[in-house]
Parts: structure tokens; sequence; C-alpha cells
């Protein structure tokens, strides 16, 4: 277990969060659970950042452009969410250390910064871009999936987990970046894939996402064919 500094000046300090992901679409699966995770853990805010696809790797269904504006829809009025969209901003792949190490700078070296990932991530977070690397520059949040077992993918993997993890949300406001939280999320069993191909065979996909997203997704023609 690590050590936990205790802070000088006695302050709660306030914890911003980062969300990756391709969200094509976003769905509820990642609102509700980071909206409970913020009333849990009293998380100030959280950033959204949709990835840009590396040209290598299948391209989603929806255009940067598609995937950005279901992500600003979806967060709408929302005061908990805003979106960043940097990662998009650029046709060069991004990985996620590089997007931390340009957050860390421009939030300073004492703000604690989190960066949330689902569980199926966390279990293969070692195939990452120097994965070794991401708590130097953040805290890290899991939340909860159905369908994805606790056992990491490998020992190394597993070690640096158990090395690192807290069970007190709170430890992420006492330190900039450093430590794992496994968050007790609620399980929903919603994916993107699913919503594609709810949509491909024409399914209705009314309970899995936004109306406002819906009614895009409809409007552009999204993930029929
Ligand atoms: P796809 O089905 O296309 O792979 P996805 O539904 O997993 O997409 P992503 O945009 O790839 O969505 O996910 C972004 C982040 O949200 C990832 O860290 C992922 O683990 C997490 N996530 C996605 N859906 C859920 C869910 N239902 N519960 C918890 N975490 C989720």
């Amino acid at each position: 277990m690590p050590t936990i500094p205790s802070r000088s000046t006695g302050e709660t300090a306030s914890l911003l969060a980062f969300f990756g992901g391709t969200f094509d679409p976003i769905h509820f699966g990642h609102l509700k659970p980071v909206t409970q995770l913020a009333q849990n853990t009293g998380l100030d805010h959280v950033i959204l950042l949709p990835n840009n696809v590396p040209p290598h790797r299948p391209q989603p269904g929806a255009s940067p452009q598609q995937r950005l504006h279901m992500v600003e829809l979806a967060v709408e009025g929302n005061p908990l969410f805003s979106v960043d969209p940097r990662e998009l901003a650029v046709d060069t792949p991004s990985y996620t250390i590089e997007t931390l190490a340009t957050l860390r700078k421009e939030h300073g070296e004492s703000c604690p910064l989190a960066f949330i990932i689902g569980q199926d991530s966390l279990l293969t977070l070692h195939k990452w871009h120097r994965w070794g690397s991401l708590l130097d520059f953040c805290h890290l949040i899991v939340m909860a999936r159905p369908g994805y077992h606790e056992q990491l993918d490998t020992p190394e993997l597993q070690r640096w987990y158990d090395a690192h993890r807290v069970t007190d949300a709170e430890n992420l406001r006492h330190q900039p970046a450093g430590f794992i939280y496994q968050a007790n999320t609620p399980l929903l069993n919603i994916s993107a894939t699913e919503i594609r191909q709810r949509r491909k065979a024409g399914l209705d996909c009314s309970d899995l996402l936004p109306d406002a997203v819906e009614r895009y997704i409809e409007s552009q023609g999204l993930y029929r064919a």
C-alpha cells in the first residue's frame, strides 16, 4: 500500500477528472457510472476527452466531428461535465500518456488529477504506450463493468495495481497523482458496439443513450449499414 503524505495546507484539494473514450457513440454506460462516481467521491468536474483513432486501427462508424458533437449533446447543460476536443484536433494518433503530460503541465504540479477508465481498459492497460508511467501524471479511477473479471492480464500489471491501489477515494485529494481507486459504480451492461449492432439491425436504442444523441444519430443516418 503506498504511503500518503499529508497536505501541508490542511485544505481539501479539488479533484479534476478526465474521461477518455472513442465515444462511438457516447452512451449511458459512460455517463451514469461517472455521474454516480462524482456524487460518491465529490468529484468537482469531469472532462470528456474523445480519442483520435489511429489509422491502422478499425475506424469508428462516426467521424471525429460527429463523435465530438454527440459527446457535446450528451452533456449539454450538465455542469458536471465539459468536453475537451484536443485529441481530435490533430491528425496524428494521440497517446493517453502524452495528453496527460500536457494536462499536468497546464494544471500545475500540485493539482490532483484523475483519469477514469472502465474495468475492461484496466485489464489490458499493459498494452498502452508507457503504461507504467501513467501514475506519474494522474490517479486512475477504475469503474466496474459487467462481464469483466478482476484478475489482471499479466503478473506485472497485477503487481503495479496492488502497489498503488487505495480503497478510500479521499486519498485522491491528498496528492496530485499516483493512486489507483477501484470505484463502486453501478453496473450497466451497455457498450457502443451493442448500440451500433442494434442500429444496424434496425432495433431501438432509446434506453441506452440520451435522447439528443439518439436524435442526432438518426438525423445523420449513423450506424445503419
Ligand atoms: P466499444 O463497444 O466500441 O468498444 P465502449 O462502449 O467500450 O466502446 P469506449 O468509448 O471505448 O466505449 O469507452 C471509453 C471508456 O469507458 C473505456 O475506459 C471503457 O472501459 C469505459 N466504459 C465503456 N462502457 C462502459 C460501461 N458500460 N461501464 C463502465 N465503463 C465503461
